[in-house]
């Protein structure tokens, strides 16, 4: 093997029943580690792995950094009597090496964490320039419509609920059409008895048709200019 190349990996038993050290001959109980050598089963103490702590398994990233820091580490498995077969617990390392690989994981948690604020505030930033953008064109096109009714126009078309023309590319691009689209919407909402026509069960089409001349009445009073 060449000498960097990584040894193969010491293997620590978990033992499922009492034992006894072949060099030190003290007592241990079950659960308690040890090592096969040619002479039988050794203890931690003997087999200079004393100083390492045991890491249980159950995340990868800590268990790989970890194992990736430490001098000396071990895999600890134990020995499954349902399933015949020896299964990881975890590992050994040093704590130092432990305690590194816990400070990168959290540190990319924190980091994850800053990327996932900074994107939401991206998006509020979006928002609220769009919100502002609409406002202008809806003045611009509507110099007769109240400026606090075209700010809450933009604000409602900005919301992120889907159909609303501030989450289409028409309504992004402050397409004419589409800001007509949303004042002619607050309209019929706000200044006819279209919802009413609605609860009072009239088809959305004649509902519709009901208020239109009424909607096209405000577009045309708004597109004209403020009241003088
Ligand atoms: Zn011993």
């Amino acid at each position: 093997m060449a000498p960097d190349a990584r040894p193969a990996d010491l293997l620590v038993i978990a033992a499922t029943r009492p034992w006894t050290c072949a060099e030190c001959s003290t007592e241990f109980d079950r659960g308690s580690f040890l090592t096969m050598e040619d002479a039988g089963p050794v203890c931690t103490v003997c087999a200079d792995l004393v100083h390492l702590e045991f890491l249980p398994r159950g995340d990868a990233a800590l268990t790989r950094r970890a194992r990736g820091q430490s001098r000396l580490s071990a895999v600890v498995v134990r020995w499954s009597r349902s399933r015949r077969r020896y299964e990881r617990q975890g590992i050994l390392a040093e704590t130092d090496a432990i305690e590194q690989a816990e400070r990168e994981c959290l540190a990319d948690a924190a980091a994850r964490e800053r990327r996932r604020q900074r994107e939401v505030l991206r998006r509020v930033e979006q928002d609220e320039r769009f919100v502002a953008d609409l406002t202008e064109a809806i003045r611009a096109r509507f110099p007769g419509c109240p400026a606090d009714r075209a700010a809450r126009i933009a604000r409602h078309a900005g919301e992120r609920s889907s159909g609303r023309i501030g989450r289409t590319r028409a309504g992004r691009a402050l397409d004419p059409e589409a800001v007509r689209l949303a004042v002619a919407a607050a309209i019929r909402h706000e200044d006819t008895p279209y919802d009413e026509l609605l609860m009072s069960g009239h088809a959305r089409s004649d509902a519709r048709e009901l208020v239109r001349q009424e909607v096209a009445r405000v577009l045309d009073g708004w597109r004209a200019g403020p009241v003088s």
